[in-house]
């Protein structure tokens, strides 16, 4: 079994209550294989009214699953990490087929997005609350903590498990009950882990995936009502703004997992064979379609030329091609706005005085390929620095002092990824505390853990996934008031 074989006809539909089932309309979504344009299958659209349906079913099912013991909720992710990590060759390759990257990187998402899930199995029976006595003696206060209640979260095409699966793993051990709208383009993978769900017993009306077109109006109308209390969303700052102003009326609990514009440093005493090699990592994983993605190499002045050669060696060697075939190391981007995108920020920077050390351009031919590129003497301003590349190409600019870098690193509205090279200790603190984004890589090229705070700042947003902290976004606390006497 591989591939599209893991979903039947049945599970290419809307999830809700506990039941498969097409749209009524019948109306369906095409999903496209990005390396050659091509549809692989098509999945239920769901109108409006469906998606308040599963919301329907989320919050009849909140009393009961609030109520079920935490042993409970963490065997049933146990049990899912274990079937997940059986299934792992099929899953990695429907998401291959349906997002465009080589199996092999497949493989290390979903070993990573079912992480969270054995993590939180572990946390499900770890919530607890306090008891102290008042400062001024007497009462006692004691704290409960409790599910937020339905959630919805919406997710984006470019991770489609992982992003799933650090919200759905803390909200199943915390209690709470969810809707969740995968990205139009990749939906399969979150369908293929709903079946998965609803293999190991987790109960009917807990998780409900609803895949739908019309995603502004179903944002819109889950918001407005007052049973939801809580989003999260994986996605673009611009719909992130416009999640944030809808769940004003309601005041819904938030998390906002946006954009990002990482800033690579390597300083003059980096190791330059880890600097490459950790280059590739943050620029090259996903085909550079991540949020973490160093989107702007910013290397000390001395060491610049050598870095832009190693990098433009090793990224001229990548294969290109489809992510099933073997060999493949970069596949292609999701679809031809991307492309379009990618193709346009390089001809700018071009435009604006850089030069190519390798790439430069799409290879043509069915699919939305760009070749793994690498551009040098880039202006500061120019908007490959400005904006989230989303594509395979590592613009390099230098600097003189480490006071520039800093300031340089941190010119930008988004604050999430952000990694730095160097052999110096104090250095290493001092940039620690001044960048200000939620994560600093030192001397890696990969932050995501799964035990770890992953989260941004600024416009790349507010609440962390994964680690201890992430239970804390769908818990609340009611706080007990107790008179000792
Ligand atoms: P996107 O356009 O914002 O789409 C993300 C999700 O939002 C999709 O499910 C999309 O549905 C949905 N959506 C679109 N308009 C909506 C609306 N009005 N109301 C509710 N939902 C709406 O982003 P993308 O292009 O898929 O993803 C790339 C972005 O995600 C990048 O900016 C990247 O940095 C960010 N990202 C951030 C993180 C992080 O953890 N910080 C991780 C991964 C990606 P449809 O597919 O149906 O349009």
């Amino acid at each position: 079994m591989t591939g599209l074989d893991l979903l039947g006809a049945q599970q290419r539909n809307l999830f809700i209550g506990g039941t498969w089932r097409e749209a009524a309309s019948g109306a369906r979504i095409e999903v496209i294989d990005p390396a050659d344009g091509s549809v692989l299958t098509d999945v239920a659209d769901a109108s409006t009214e469906e998606a308040v349906e599963a919301l329907d079913a989320a919050a009849a099912a909140q009393a009961d699953w609030a109520r079920t013991a935490p042993r409970e909720r963490g065997e049933i992710l146990r049990r899912a990490f274990d079937l997940l990590t059986e299934r792992a060759d099929d899953v990695a390759h429907l998401m291959s087929l349906e997002m465009g990257k080589p199996v092999a990187e497949a493989k290390g998402e979903v070993a990573y997005g079912s992480e969270f899930f054995r993590w939180y199995s572990e946390e499900a029976v770890r919530i607890h609350g306090r008891w102290m006595q008042a400062p001024a003696g007497g009462s006692r206060l004691l704290t409960v903590r409790k599910p937020v209640g339905p959630c919805l979260f919406i997710t984006p095409w470019n991770f489609p498990l992982a992003m799933g699966t650090r919200k759905i793993g803390p909200a199943i051990a915390a209690g709470c009950t969810m809707v969740v709208k995968p990205a139009s383009q990749t939906p399969l993978t979150m369908l293929a882990l709903a079946a998965i769900l609803e293999e190991v017993g987790l109960p009917a009306g807990v998780l409900n995936v609803v895949t739908t077109s019309s995603t502004g109006e179903l944002s819109t109308a889950l918001q407005a009502d007052d049973r939801l209390r809580k989003v999260s969303f994986t996605g673009s700052t611009a719909v992130g703004r416009t999640l944030v102003a809808q769940s004003a009326d309601q005041l819904q609990r938030l998390s906002m997992e946006l954009g990002g514009n990482a800033p690579f440093l390597v300083f003059e005493d980096a190791d330059l064979d880890a600097a490459v090699e950790g280059a590739m990592v943050a620029k090259m994983r996903n085909m550079g379609e991540a949020c973490t993605s160093a989107n702007r190499f910013l290397v000390h002045r001395s060491v610049a030329a050598e870095f832009g050669e190693r990098l433009g060696e090793r990224m001229g060697g990548l294969t290109l091609g489809r992510g099933q075939d073997d060999g493949v190391d970069v596949g292609p981007l999701i679809d031809e706005k991307a492309l379009d995108g990618v193709t346009r920020l390089v001809q700018d920077a071009v435009d604006d005085g850089a030069h190519v050390v390798t790439g430069g351009s799409a290879p043509g031919g069915p699919g939305f390929f760009y070749s793994p590129t690498v551009l040098v003497d880039v202006p500061p301003a120019s908007a490959i620095n400005t904006q989230e590349i989303f594509g395979p190409v590592a613009p390099i600019t230098t600097f003189e002092t480490e006071a520039e870098a800093i300031e340089r690193a941190n010119a930008t509205e988004y604050g999430l990824a952000s990694y730095v090279y160097t052999r110096d200790l104090a250095r290493t603190i001092r940039l620690a505390e001044s960048l200000d984004f939620g994560m600093v890589g030192v001397n890696t090229g990969l932050v995501s853990n799964p035990a770890a705070p992953f989260g941004g700042m600024k416009a790349s947003g507010f609440g962390r996934e994964g680690g201890f902290e992430g239970i804390e976004e769908y818990l609340e606390t009611t706080y007990v008031a107790l008179p000792a006497d």
